[in-house]
């Protein structure tokens, strides 16, 4: 190890609080810093290379240092870096928030940013909570029905909403209630087990619960198709399509959770458009940027945006706002990252990809340690389990799927573990011979460490 990277390494162990990470383990553990990034590849302080197998952090979409989102960049910073949406307006953020609506799901018509996914959820409710407080003033609609399983970030507000234990348990002192759904085939829905048709079991759950309590929710939230953090679980076709009509019939909001989904991972631009759905709110953060800068947009329906007019003394103005809201630099990478789309027809080029990967997914299922297998577009979970016939999982303790991405790591690729469930969710511009070696790699991991 040359002395650069070692004083890097000492250092990170002695100042850097890293996120979701016990940091005693972690300060005996080896660090890999990463200094550059080139297309589909992490590169090291020492210039080793590695494949991005989780679009660092479900992010990157086109690929690192992409020639058009730099220069995006770099025009920018020789105008400006950064001016305030309170008070003013910037260029990029009017240009794409234009963009935007024209890409998003029908009747999205206005665009409010923040910085990321957290900040767009946590939006999403205050606007939704608000909406109803100043057009329905008798029956006021306070409260939220999330699924199970759900991850919606790590704010108040969206923990609030989200459900996997690991990450809230501690702040549920702090969290506000809100009703739970089973969402389909959810290794924690309780229907799943009794029922063999889930979408119709979980529909009906749903739907029990807005008969009953309507009255009182502002608010659906869901992540379309793909609840990303609870380990890749792909619901039934059908399912979103079915909240959004269950949603409509009760009068109550829905707030479609793409900050994972969007900008194509799924195979389309949004998940949501998959099924033909238009939600009233939608979040969008992680790859809106392609990867490149903290940035978020939540889009709301003119009819939400409505009910925010008044008289400067009626307090009806959304009452939220960040320093970097609309961020210039952050807005110029976004709009470089959709006119990619647009040039390159990205979109077109996924479909045998997906293909592709759905392929080498299928060759991983007859492996002895590895369980369910699910995928989405160009998401993945890959689950580890001891014992192959009753699914029986590894003890905690023992962090298999630490262990496997720690060996795919000393083999060229980066990828990061949900619990024992691999994801895997490359960046979209990934090649089918890098594909093909991620899957080697990770087959390879497996082995050794099961
Ligand atoms: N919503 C979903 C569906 C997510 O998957 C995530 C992050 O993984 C978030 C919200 C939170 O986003 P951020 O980490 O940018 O705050």
């Amino acid at each position: 190890m040359d002395k650069r990277t070692k004083k890097l390494k000492d250092l990170d162990r002695r100042y850097v609080w890293h996120p979701f990470t016990q940091m005693r383990e972690w300060m005996k553990e080896d660090p890999l810093v990463i200094e550059k990034g080139q297309g589909n590849y992490l590169i090291d302080t020492e210039g080793n290379r590695y494949l991005d197998g989780v679009s660092s952090l479900w992010v990157t979409v086109h690929g690192h240092g992409k020639r058009e989102i730099d220069r995006a960049v770099k025009k920018q910073l020789s105008k400006i870096a950064h001016s305030t949406l309170l008070g003013l307006g910037n260029v990029p953020s009017i240009e794409l928030a234009e963009r935007l609506v024209k890409i998003a799901p029908g009747g999205l018509k206005r665009v409010f940013y923040s910085d990321d996914g957290s900040t767009a959820v946590e939006i999403a409710l205050k606007i939704a909570f608000q909406y109803w407080e100043q057009t329905n003033k008798k029956n006021r609609k306070r409260q939220f029905i999330a699924f199970t399983g759900a991850y919606h970030g790590d704010t108040f507000g969206s923990m609030s909403v989200g459900e996997i234990d690991i990450f809230v348990k501690k702040y549920r002192p702090l969290l506000f209630h809100a009703f739970r759904a089973p969402y389909p085939y959810c290794y924690r829905c309780p229907v799943h087990k009794k029922y063999p048709d889930c979408k119709i079991a979980c529909l009906g759950e749903f739907e029990k619960v807005l008969a009953k309590n309507h009255k009182e929710i502002a608010a659906c939230i869901i992540e379309p198709l793909v609840q990303g953090a609870a380990g890749m679980i792909v619901s039934p076709p059908g399912f979103l399509k079915g909240v959004r009509r269950i949603t409509k019939k009760y009068n109550v909001l829905l707030i479609a959770d793409e900050v994972a989904t969007g900008f194509g991972r799924t195979g389309k631009i949004f998940a949501s458009d998959l099924e033909g759905v238009r939600p009233d709110i939608l979040c969008l953060a992680k790859g809106l940027t392609g990867g490149y800068l903290p940035l978020a947009a939540t889009l709301t329906t003119e009819k939400i945006f409505n009910a925010f007019l008044g008289n400067y003394d009626e307090f009806k103005a959304f009452f939220h706002g960040h320093t970097y809201t609309g961020n210039p630099l952050g807005c110029a990478a976004a709009i470089a990252n959709l006119e990619i789309f647009e040039k390159e027809k990205v979109i077109d080029g996924l479909k045998g990809k997906i293909e592709f990967f759905a392929k080498l997914l299928e060759g991983l299922k007859n492996m002895p340690h590895v369980g369910d297998v699910r995928h989405m577009g160009l998401m993945a979970g890959v689950e580890l389990v001891k014992d192959k016939k009753t699914k029986k999982p590894y003890s905690h303790e023992k962090r298999t799927g630490h262990h496997v991405c720690l060996e795919a790591r000393n083999k060229g690729l980066i990828i990061r573990p949900i619990g024992d469930t691999l994801v895997i969710m490359p960046p979209l511009s990934i090649r089918k011979t890098e594909l093909k070696r991620i899957f080697k790699i990770v087959r390879d991991s497996i082995t050794e460490v099961t």
